[in-house]
């Protein structure tokens, strides 16, 4: 399977996602989270948020 990067518009092979995977571009190294596998679909991952200590 292969996907766009979202970030940088590399093509990626990904072989045997699960969505909710966090997969690392490797052009970019951003995170990619697999949001869907069939069609596959990647977005950018949710950075780790800071604790604002609500
Ligand atoms: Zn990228």
């Amino acid at each position: 399977m292969n996907c766009k990067c979202p970030e940088c518009d590399a093509d990626i092979e990904v072989t045997d996602v699960l969505a909710g995977e966090i997969i690392d571009c490797p052009e970019c190294g951003v995170e990619l989270e697999v949001i869907q596998v069939e069609p596959l679909v990647v977005e950018l991952a949710p950075e780790e948020e800071e604790d604002w200590g609500e």
